[in-house]
């Protein structure tokens, strides 16, 4: 049998590591492309050798074509993104040209390049925003509230209208929140897990946070891309919703990381109003039970495992 072959956008970041990590495991030839060459995560999962890196960006649909028709892909995962919503706000126009019409340029490369390949595009439970309806499950309606989700909600009804219309094997994983170790600096649950660790030992003595109640569904990043590669090896594409299943404001992430190095979190952290952002969804929980009925998908890391996890990975740091 044929070694099948992968090509993921976005590879450096922390879902490509991991990805590149599962699909090695799988048997699968990876390929990635990259815009900035920074390799530190692959490196940490020690995958950067084996990882075929291309240089691709996605706003240039020429050398994207060019990328598919060199690679002839089995399977193409779109995690490429400006991923932050608090960044999103500062630069809406460049969260839509990489988010909104990157994924339209990655999709129209692969219908004219690599037509028979199966495609996933990185969906997120933001595009919910403050929809009533709780938990949101695939049927939800999306009403979202800032740049980052209104470009994802732009994707996602693409990737649906090429499987539609164009008869692609397109999938899109409506994500909630997902963190590890390697999560980028900027978000909250990584400066939570390094300020916690940093204080501890005694090179920081205070962490400023913005909203502590802002309640979100966290998982592990390693169980999320797991169910990518599931949705892409069933019978036909489809959409899904991948969660946990349960929210945790972010103060319960800062009870239990404090806690995790035996301190108490009230003497170290201050809500700071500069850091809140213009508009946030409200409560995001997510109900994957389509996922756990046809893909057999469920997370195996717990909220207060993944917290202990990135602390640890943290308090090991130089
Ligand atoms: P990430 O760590 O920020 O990785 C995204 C990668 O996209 C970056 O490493 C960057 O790599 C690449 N990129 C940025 N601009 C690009 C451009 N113009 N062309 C090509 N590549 C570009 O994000 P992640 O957490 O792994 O998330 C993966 C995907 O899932 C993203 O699409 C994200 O929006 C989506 N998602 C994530 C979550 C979550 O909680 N993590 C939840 C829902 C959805 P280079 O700079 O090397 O090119």
């Amino acid at each position: 049998m044929n070694t099948r072959r992968a090509l993921i956008t976005g590879v450096t970041g922390q879902d490509g590591a991991y990805l590149s990590r599962f699909l090695l495991g799988q048997g699968y030839e990876v390929y990635g492309t990259t815009c900035r060459h920074d390799l530190a995560r692959l490196h940490s999962l020690e995958v950067a050798e084996r990882v075929r890196v291309v240089a691709g960006d996605l706003g240039d649909v020429a050398k994207l074509e060019s990328i598919l028709r060199d690679v002839q892909p089995d399977e193409v995962y779109n995690l490429a993104a400006q991923s932050s919503v608090a960044a999103s706000f500062a630069d809406p126009l460049l969260t839509s040209e990489v988010d909104a019409l990157g994924a339209l340029r990655l999709l129209e490369a692969v219908r004219r390049a690599a037509p028979e390949a199966r495609f996933f595009q990185a969906s997120s439970g933001e595009m919910f925003g403050d929809t009533e309806e709780r938990p949101q499950r695939e049927t939800t309606p999306f009403r979202p509230g800032t740049p980052y989700a209104v470009a994802k909600l732009f994707a996602h009804g693409m990737t649906v209208a090429y499987r539609r219309s164009h008869g692609l094997f397109a999938c899109s994983g409506i994500l909630f929140n997902h963190e590890s170790p390697l999560r980028g600096p900027d978000f909250v649950t990584r400066k939570i897990a390094r300020g916690a660790a940093r204080i501890k030992k005694g090179l920081e003595h205070t962490l400023a946070l913005g909203k502590l109640d802002v309640r979100r569904d966290w998982g592990f990043a390693g169980d999320y891309v797991r169910a990518m590669w599931l949705m892409l090896q069933q019978r036909q594409g489809d959409d899904y919703v991948i969660a946990t299943g349960e929210s945790h404001t972010v103060r319960e992430f800062v009870e239990l990381a404090f806690a995790h190095v035996g301190l108490s979190w009230e003497d170290h952290v201050r809500q700071d109003p500069a850091l809140f952002r213009p508009a946030d969804a409200g409560e995001l929980v997510g109900d994957a039970s389509k996922a756990r009925r046809v893909l057999g998908w469920q997370p195996q890391v717990t909220f207060a495992e993944l917290v202990a996890m990135m602390v640890e990975a943290e308090l090991g740091a130089p």
